[in-house]
């Protein structure tokens, strides 16, 4: 079936608003996504029949663990066929990094060991790395951008170690839009025997993704970057080291028996998931993924390709504007400066026409410093954005521009 961006679009309510008298160009899906009606639908009914999971007999709350865990079947098709079990519901990617350097690291990484990460990571991405390595005395490793903002595979492969026991890298930059070779990188990281983590938030929701092909060990996306709603995420990793890692917070539901001075811990990934889960968020995530997949994500990709073309021409042509970030594999988002004016004040000046576009540093502040900026203007692309709306802000940054005063 061919991808009808119309019929996407009328599913959904966002899209209806009116921002300024005119019609909303939503225009920041990397920062968060619009949810189509299936979503809100599916919250809507798992609140009006509230009832947590894993624990009841009765009706509603078996009604519940079902929709629950079916997001788990729809999260481990859409990884590319993992097993159910390897699929742990978290917060978000940030708390997906936080368990993994909490438990992992902190049983892998020791003093002087290594930890590689690249420059182009969200600070969610890398802080916890600092973290842990500041933690167990051992040494952060930073693969360094080219000037085209991609990640050398070189210098990486350089940096990788007999010490390296952990690899942490960005599926794609939320600052640039920059697609990591992924796969050539954990090859690299698995033949000095360390561990892959691929912060997957950004490329979740613009393509397909298959966990074994890239050959990482965890990958980690939020809900609501990929049409779902906030609050919930995913950690998928391979069964053999859930297996391994001691849980990370304690309680109820991650407990196998529980003696009045001690306990012991379920399997993966229940083991992960102590207390009361986001259940409305994970069945809401479930629609938002049987969503996705219903689109398909290769024809997702598809679109996601045309929208970045067109941007790169229609943008190339406003003056002043300069490109941050020009890897060749890229998903559907242009990070852009313009001359004499502040990335600020071009999100003020297209948001009075309606359109949202992220202005500032990103949570990459290691990416401005590599460009020596302090913020960039960035339009991300959703499925339901059309090549209209990116002409829509070529025009509005025109005329941006000459309201502030410069000429050209
Ligand atoms: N990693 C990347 C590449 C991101 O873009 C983001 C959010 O913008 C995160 C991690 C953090 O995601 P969350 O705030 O949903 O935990």
């Amino acid at each position: 079936m061919a991808f009808d961006v119309s019929t996407v679009r009328a599913q959904f309510p966002a899209l209806r608003r009116r921002v300024h008298g005119r019609p909303l160009v939503w225009l920041d899906a990397a920062s968060t996504s619009q949810k189509p009606q299936v979503v809100l639908d599916a919250v809507l009914h798992a609140m009006e029949g509230a009832a947590n999971v894993h624990r009841g007999v009765h009706t509603l709350s078996v009604e519940a663990t079902s929709a629950f865990e079916a997001t788990r079947d729809s999260v481990a098709t859409l990884l590319g066929g993992v097993a159910r079990d390897e699929v742990v519901f978290v917060r978000g990617t940030t708390e997906a990094v936080n368990l993994v350097a909490q438990t992992l690291g902190r049983a892998r990484v020791g003093q002087g060991d290594e930890v590689l990460v690249t420059q182009l990571e969200h600070h969610s991405n890398l802080v916890p790395w600092q973290q842990l390595c500041a933690e167990r005395g051992a040494t952060l490793r930073t693969a360094p951008l080219d000037e085209l903002g991609q990640v050398d595979l070189a210098a990486f492969t350089a940096l990788v170690t007999e010490r390296t026991r952990l690899v942490a890298v960005a599926h794609a930059s939320n600052a640039l839009g920059t697609v990591l070779p992924v796969r050539a990188m954990a090859d690299v990281a698995h033949a000095v025997g360390a561990v892959l983590f691929v912060d997957g938030a950004q490329a979740i929701a613009h393509g397909p993704v298959d966990v074994n092909a890239l050959g990482c060990d965890f990958y980690a996306f939020s809900s609501h970057k990929l049409y779902g709603p906030t609050g919930v995420g995913v950690l998928w990793g391979r069964r053999a080291l859930l297996d391994s890692m001691p849980p990370w917070q304690s309680g109820g539901d991650m407990v196998a028996e529980v003696e009045r001075t001690s306990a012991t811990w379920r399997e993966p990934p229940h083991r992960f998931e102590a207390g009361t889960p986001d259940v409305t968020g994970v069945i809401g995530l479930g629609a938002a993924v049987d969503w996705f997949q219903s689109l398909g994500p290769a024809a997702v990709a598809d679109h996601d390709q045309r929208l970045l073309r067109h941007a790169m021409a229609r943008l190339a042509d406003v003056p002043g504007l300069r490109f941050i970030g020009e890897a060749s594999a890229r998903i559907g988002l242009v990070s852009f400066v313009m001359d004499d004016v502040h990335a600020h004040d071009l999100g003020s000046a297209v948001d009075r026409e309606g359109m949202a576009i992220r202005t500032g540093h990103h949570c990459a502040q290691p990416v401005m410093a590599h460009f020596g900026l302090s913020a960039t203007a960035r339009a991300s692309f959703s499925a339901f954005t059309t090549t209209d709306e990116l002409d829509l802000l070529a025009s509005a940054l025109v005329r941006a521009r000459r309201s502030l005063g410069l000429a050209r």
